[in-house]
This record gives C-alpha cells, sequence and structure tokens, in this order.
C-alpha cells in the first residue's frame, strides 16, 4: 500500500482511473494505492481505512468460524456477555 499524491498522477506506474474502490466516487487529491498481483486498487484515505477495519472484522470472523486457537475461548465469555445483555439479565 502506498500514498498517491496528485504530483503522482499521470506518471507511467499511476493508475488511469481515479474511481474509489470502496465507494465508486472519483478520488481527487491524496488517495491511498494499492498495487496487488491483478487490479490496481484507489482509494479515498477514509475509505482505505474503512476498507480495512471491515477486512479486519471479516478475517476475525472467518477464524472465529474455523475453531482455530485462540479464538473460540475468547468468543465464547463475549458471546455469553452478548446473551445475556439481550435477555436483561445481569451477568
Ligand atoms: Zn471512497
Amino acid at each position: 500500500m502506498a500514498v498517491l499524491y496528485p504530483a503522482d498522477r499521470g506518471s507511467w506506474w499511476a493508475p488511469s482511473s481515479a474511481s474509489c474502490f470502496y465507494c465508486g466516487q472519483e478520488v481527487e487529491g491524496i488517495a491511498v494505492l494499492w498495487v496487488g498481483s491483478g487490479e490496481d486498487l484507489v482509494l479515498h484515505p477514509q475509505c482505505a481505512e474503512d476498507l480495512a477495519v471491515d477486512l479486519i472484522g471479516d478475517a476475525r470472523e472467518a477464524q472465529l468460524a474455523s475453531g482455530a486457537h485462540p479464538w473460540p475461548t475468547r468468543a465464547a465469555p463475549a458471546l455469553r456477555e452478548s446473551l445475556l445483555a439481550s435477555e436483561g439479565i445481569d451477568a
């Protein structure tokens, strides 16, 4: 991941598309650039942050679903508290 500055636009390595991968709106000014194995991604800085948080959440959920240590033992107490709170029961 890198920062794409306005002065970089038009460089041979800069993506020609200026649409944000996350929100679809045009990105003007400073952008975040992700160069992967496929299409390069351009994002508004805030969209990059929002995407990162969403990805971390999805990764945690996938790790929890896998049953790999330590997620089940960490999630069980959290689930217990959530269920008690939803039923209005003080722990
Ligand atoms: Zn955006």
